[in-house]
Parts: C-alpha cells; structure tokens; sequence
C-alpha cells in the first residue's frame, strides 16, 4: 500500500490510497470520523445568562465550535490520572463574560491554555440586547466522533473507486461516448476516440450503456481517491495519520487476543 498526496492546504486535502481493497479504504474513512479524538466544550456552568435563549440552547452551540487540539498534551478523561474528575491534563476552561448590545462570537472566549482557542473567531454564539449579560465557564474534554458530531474532526471525509478506462480496437468512432461522458473522460484524436482523462472516471457507466460496439472496456482499480477536508482543530494530514495509528492498535488488539484464545 501506498499514499500519493495530490492536495494538502492544512485544512482541505486529496490522496490517492494505492493497491488497497474497499474494507481498507472504508475503515481508514471511518476511522478518521470516529477514532481521532478532538477538544470540544463539554460541559457549561452560566453564572449568569439574561439573554433570550435558554442555557441549554446556548450550550449546544458553544459545543459546536471547533478547538485547536494539541493531542500530545491532553489525556482522555478516562485514561487520566486524574481517573476522570478533570484536571488540566485532560481539559481546559474557556470563560466568558459579554454584556450587551453587541453579538457574542466566539473570539469572545478567554482561555485557560493559550494553545486552546477556538479555531475561528467570527463565529456567532448569540446577539445580546441592551442591559443583557452572559457570564460561564465551558468546559472541554477529548472525546470521539462517535460520541457526538462535535469531536468529528472532519467534516468531509470520503473516497471513490479509481476506474481503469480502456477502448478497444473494435471501436467505430461513433463518438456516442464522447457525448454522453459527464466527466468528459474520452475526447477524439484523428478521429478516434482515446481516453483522455481516466481518472475522473466515476464509474456510471454511462459510455458502455450507449456504446454499440461494446467496445469500452472499464474496471475497478485497487487505487481510491480521498478528499478529506478538517473542521480545523488539527489539519488533514494529522487527522489521516491518527487514524491510522488508531487502525494498528486495534489490530494489535486483535492480535493479542487471537493469541490468547
Ligand atoms: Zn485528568
């Protein structure tokens, strides 16, 4: 197996997965959505809240806000010495104290680690009105997508198949699939069709359903194509190879326990 990078800006990223099978590729997607843990706010204590909406409605929205997480320095809650009462090993308090009229945004947060802070600045919690106040403390933890869609550390994570696209000799150059192609994978070269572009070939088979000739001959790669684009709180790259390692501990967990049956 092999990992060629086509696209990596830190945020959004496209690889080629090569000489993998579908059961690879698929627990290598699900992975990187449910087994790389990421910080999100947990847990809200108000002090005080005389805006229009209810904590709870407020709460739900700060967890949403993706936060810078650094993994080599925050333990999850229930590996923690602390045996998951909380402890600056394993979360981190953002505070907040607004009073209106203005909009909250989440640049508005005051954190404990100055590495912890929300990915983007500009985003709207709530619009305060005149003589309204919120003040509380946001707790957040590590934890999994799999609990929650908070702690997802992407938000796009899927691949296709790569198809191999061959013409054959008994082509008649009737062109159909040049027509019908929505991907625009062959063009004509003296007046013969070639495959110009097989790699964005999506496998509808479109040409082999108009094709007379049946000269079109086309074949799943071992090869997938990922597009991977992160929420923010650590980027693409970091996300891929998280997953990763997540995949071999299981495996060797699998291992281990093979071994003792
Ligand atoms: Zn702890």
């Amino acid at each position: 197996m092999k990992v060629e990078v086509l696209k990596d800006d830190g945020l959004y990223g496209e690889f080629i997965l090569k000489n993998s099978n579908p059961a690879f590729a698929n627990a290598w997607r699900r992975a990187m959505k449910s087994l790389v843990p990421v910080l999100a706010v947990d847990y809200v204590d108000f002090y005080m809240n005389s805006s229009f909406l209810y904590d709870e409605v407020i709460a739900h929205r700060i967890g949403l806000i993706p936060l810078k997480t650094d993994l080599d320095k925050f333990n999850l809650q229930n590996e923690c010495v602390c045996g998951g009462e909380g402890c600056p090993n394993c979360q981190v308090s953002l505070r907040l104290n607004v009073e209106g009229p203005r909009t909250v945004y989440s640049g508005d947060f005051v954190s404990d680690d100055p590495e912890t802070e929300p990915v983007f600045d500009s985003i709207p919690i709530i619009e305060l009105y005149k003589g309204q106040q919120l003040m509380l403390e946001a707790v957040a933890r590590l934890g999994f997508g799999r609990e929650h869609a908070k702690f997802q550390p992407v938000s796009v994570c899927v691949y296709r198949i790569l198809a191999d696209v061959k013409i054959k000799d008994s082509c008649s150059s009737c062109l159909k699939c040049v027509e019908i192609c929505p991907k625009n994978v062959f063009t004509v070269e003296n007046n013969t069709v070639v495959v110009e572009d097989g790699f964005s070939c999506t496998l509808c088979r479109d040409c082999l359903r108009v094709c007379e000739e049946n000269a079109i001959e086309i074949s799943e790669t071992d090869d997938f194509h990922f597009k991977v684009e992160s929420v923010g709180q650590m980027n693409v790259r970091e996300v891929a190879k998280r997953a990763l390692e997540a995949l071999k501990s299981k495996a060797e967990e699998m291992n281990t326990l093979m071994d003792e049956l």
